[in-house]
């Protein structure tokens, strides 16, 4: 792996980024979306792409270069950068996906790897063996041999400044990820996409993606670039982001633009549906639906593919402000709430909480508790560890909502979803978190948690707790050699 990428500030797992592109000259900042540009069909022109979208990259199929008997020559003679006109970097795909869909392509991967650099790419693909979920393990793992044997012939390749990926396969298999993660870090190959997952967000099945790219970044060494293959909907930018992915590749814009399929951040809508356009893009501002639905099927076509491409990118300058800032988990979980599937893919993510925490930043914007899924985010976690370390001071301590009070030694508060805290760190992140008013039951049974672990960890001391009328499920998850005091009561 070349030094090519620099991580700067985390949220969660996600993270801003700055990947070098040598051979383009090009530094793109990350998370990044990369529009993909079929060659035969220019549903939007990649100098446009550049002029007005600000795109630093793209993505192109190299192996539809290579099989095309008119474009073959021309971008053999003019470069790929000239024949689409587009200066930014270029990343191409391999066939891959030909292989995917159609069984056999008539390329090696020393052959597609030679035509890359000949054509002049900046990132290119081997040819990897696109596993699809839900196989059986064998296959699986038979599969995964042959990648391994294209990523060995890619790793002795020369492709002089040209960067050139090491995809991750393994199916629906976690071991199986992160196992390939593993070896493709140690490849020396350059951008880690995670493959095959297209059929999974087509089949809204965001929690089975999220086990896939957990298991992925498990394996990479957490300096790689990691670019999630076919991310389309930018509804789940933000998902994706979370878990550490810097590149996500659309076609989505004009595959849905070619179906009248009009994007939201929180859904997809049929131009025939709308009545006017939510949204305030150059598109929405100077067209109205019937209008797009009266033009020219090219005309709307493009018209539809700019506006979906203006949704992307929009989205994309959201998650990198949300990371900026550090809310990128609140970004998360209103997304979550925009779909049940999505739901399903945040509540995957707080599976993996610990994943996320190594990387948190320590300090961020203020946390906000917005559901019953807030109390498992990795802040709340960390508190939580941090409480197996604690030693209060003193043999009777109190923990309260309310005052504190000279009876005990010492006085700590408590506070939903976290627990208890030592009052020197109240103004703390994220201790400072705004709760609504009306809280979720899971809020006090997380910070009842907190109380568990401080009082594991120090069974000497005797502790009260004095609660706001908290729930009996919360209480029951106190230990019991705790004096519980309802302050309500
Ligand atoms: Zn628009």
């Amino acid at each position: 792996m070349r030094d090519v990428f620099e991580a700067g500030r985390y949220d969660a797992a996600g993270r801003l980024g700055e990947l070098e592109v040598p051979r383009a000259d090009v530094t793109v900042d990350t998370p990044a979306l990369l529009p993909v540009v079929n060659p035969h069909i220019g549903t939007v022109d990649p100098a446009d792409l550049e002029a007005r979208f600000d795109a630093e990259v793209l993505i192109t199929n190299s192996y539809v270069l290579y099989g095309s008997d008119d474009l073959r020559g021309p971008v053999l003679e003019r470069g790929v950068h000239d024949l689409l006109g587009f200066s930014g970097a270029i990343m191409t795909d391999s066939g891959s996906f030909q292989l995917a869909e159609y069984g056999e392509i008539d390329v090696t991967t020393a052959e597609i790897l030679a035509f890359q650099r000949e054509i002049g790419s900046d990132i290119a693909t081997p040819v990897d063996v696109p596993t699809p979920p839900g196989v059986d393990r064998e296959r699986a793992e038979r599969e995964l041999d042959t990648t391994e044997e294209r990523l060995d012939t890619a790793a002795a390749f020369d492709p002089g400044e040209m960067l050139v990926t090491a995809p991750v396969q393994g199916s629906t298999y976690p071991d199986l990820r992160e196992a390939a993660a593993e070896r493709a870090g140690a490849s020396g190959l350059d951008v880690f996409p995670v493959g095959a997952v297209v059929p999974l967000m087509n089949g809204y099945r965001y929690a089975d993606l999220v086990e896939v790219v957990a298991a992925a970044k498990r394996g990479l060494p957490e300096s790689a670039p990691v670019h999630l293959f076919g991310a389309g909907h930018p509804m789940m930018f933000a998902l994706a982001a979370a878990l550490g992915c810097d590149l996500f590749d659309s076609a989505a814009y004009a595959s849905y633009a070619r179906d009248d399929r009009y994007m939201t951040v929180r859904t997809t809508e049929h131009l025939e549906d709308l009545e006017r356009f939510p949204c305030s893009c150059p598109v929405c501002v100077e067209h109205i639906p019937e209008g797009l639905r009266a033009a020219d099927a090219d005309e709307r076509e493009r018209l539809l593919a700019e506006h979906n491409l203006h949704v992307s990118f929009g989205e994309i300058r959201t998650v990198r402000q949300a990371i900026r800032r550090g809310n990128l988990l609140e970004l998360v979980e209103a997304r979550a709430r925009s779909h049940p599937a999505m739901l399903d893919g945040y509540r995957a993510l707080l599976d993996h909480a610990g994943q996320l925490e190594r990387t948190d930043r320590v300090s961020k914007d203020t946390f906000f508790y917005l559901s019953g899924d807030s109390p498992r985010r990795p802040e709340v976690l960390r508190h939580h560890e941090r409480l197996d370390r604690v030693e209060p001071d003193g043999e009777r301590v109190l923990l309260t909502e309310g005052s504190a009070s000279d009876e005990f030694d010492e006085s700590w508060r408590v506070r939903p979803p976290f627990g208890p805290y030592p009052r020197a760190l109240s103004d703390v992140y994220p201790l400072t978190a705004e709760l609504p008013d009306r809280l979720d039951d899971a809020a006090y049974e997380a910070a009842a948690e907190g109380v568990a672990r401080l009082v594991a960890a120090n069974p000497e001391v005797a502790f009260t707790l004095n609660h706001e009328d908290w729930p009996a499920s919360a209480l029951a998850a106190v230990p019991e050699a705790v004096e519980c005091r309802n302050l309500d009561g």
